[in-house]
């Protein structure tokens, strides 16, 4: 028997577990008054929730991040930090009002709308000033381009909304009229604050007048820009949503009043916390239904070779537990399989099995719902 040094448990589950019960901590700390530029453009039924929250009228419902998660979101300050060095090098150009408090209109109540900048590109001329939000992002594989980041900087090319500057950007001249062509993605919250910017008394003064999403891809360091016109329209509705908000919730029933801005089947729904609320009855599929690479498991009980492939299961479970090759089993299982046309598998104590196709044959792999 090797006697482990150190902790009883890797390190990385001891961090795993601790970031845990800081996230649990702080659910109980200070919230945030939800209508805020950075929510600019989520839902309005959402926000009216987190509103109806935030001034005590129901439990805040806490979306469950995983440890990983809140690493990477915590890493994307640090890539935006690295990237504001970066920036440092633009010719003629200087970062001004960095992490700046500006004022955009007051609500009813009289609270004050306020957000802060992450900065402005300062520059002698006024046409040449900017707002500028910097935003980290992930790639992942796409079947046809390779990556996800080329995948969508070629889509642009087919929107009429957006306009090519050059192979590292493109510009939105009516950021209403990107949002009704681009339909869900993340640019639509970042323009949507970055606008609200925009239109605060501390910007209009120093004549900037236009905004600039420069993204930074933290796989491999590339970047991008996505820069546009401010817009008075989207600033009114983003100011009107955010002022029914304020004045009709007064009971926690009154949040059905503020319009669902998006649908089962969105991915904004796909993780939202009220989802359960909005769409009670609604099953896995429905609700993945924007992700349509995802295969769902059949539940073996669902099926018709269901006992022959119950008894292929449990020696094949068994074999693979003791260390002795199952490989005459899985083949016995993945023929079973293909037979019933399935190719991912819930057994009933809900271990997923999936069959993987690869260059070197088929294999049969433990996998997820
Ligand atoms: S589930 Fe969808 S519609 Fe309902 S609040 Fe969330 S984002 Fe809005």
């Amino acid at each position: 028997m090797v006697h482990i040094l150190g902790p009883t448990k890797s390190l990385a589950s001891l961090l795993d577990e601790e970031t845990l019960k800081k996230a649990e901590a702080d659910k109980e700390g200070h919230q945030f008054f939800p209508l805020r530029p950075s929510s600019a453009g989520y839902c309005g039924r959402k926000l009216a929730h987190d509103y109806a929250a935030y001034i005590g009228l129901k439990a805040k419902v806490h979306e469950d991040r995983k440890p990983n998660i809140i690493r990477l979101l915590s890493l994307g300050h640090s890539i935006e930090y690295h990237a504001l060095q970066q920036l440092k090098l633009l010719p003629g150009y200087r970062l001004a009002f960095k992490q700046q408090v500006v004022s955009m209109f007051t609500f009813p109540s009289g609270k004050i709308m306020e957000g802060s900048v992450d900065a402005c590109l300062w520059h002698d001329d006024p046409d040449m000033r900017a707002v500028m939000d910097i935003k980290s992002v992930g790639d992942r594989f796409s079947k046809s381009f390779g990556s996800a980041w080329d995948e969508e900087i070629e889509s642009f090319s087919k929107m009429s909304s957006m306009t090519k500057i050059d192979d590292y950007g493109y510009y939105i001249e009516d950021p209403v009229a990107f949002i009704a062509e681009v339909g869900e993605s993340p640019l639509v919250a970042n323009i949507a604050q970055i606008n609200m910017y925009l239109h605060s008394p501390f910007i209009q003064e120093r004549g900037i007048k236009w905004g600039t999403v420069y993204r930074y891809l933290k796989n491999s360091s590339k970047h991008f820009e996505i820069r546009f016109k401010a817009s008075p329209t989207l600033f009114n509705k983003v100011k009107a949503k955010y002022i029914a908000i304020e004045s009709l919730v007064k009971t926690a029933n009154d949040v059905y009043k503020i319009k669902q801005d998006h649908i089962l089947g969105d991915k904004a729904c796909s993780y939202c916390p009220y989802r359960p609320d909005c769409y009670p009855d609604a099953t896995k599929k429905e609700i993945y239904a924007s992700y349509p690479g995802k295969k769902w498991a059949t539940r073996v009980s669902e099926m018709e070779g269901a006992d022959e492939l119950r008894q292929l299961f449990a020696p094949y479970i068994q074999a693979s537990l003791i260390g002795k090759s199952a490989t005459v089993i899985e083949k016995q299982i993945m023929v079973v399989m293909q037979e019933h046309s399935v190719d991912k598998i819930k057994l009933d104590d809900n271990t997923v099995y999936e069959i993987k196709y690869l260059k070197s044959g088929a294999e049969l792999r433990r996998s997820k719902e």
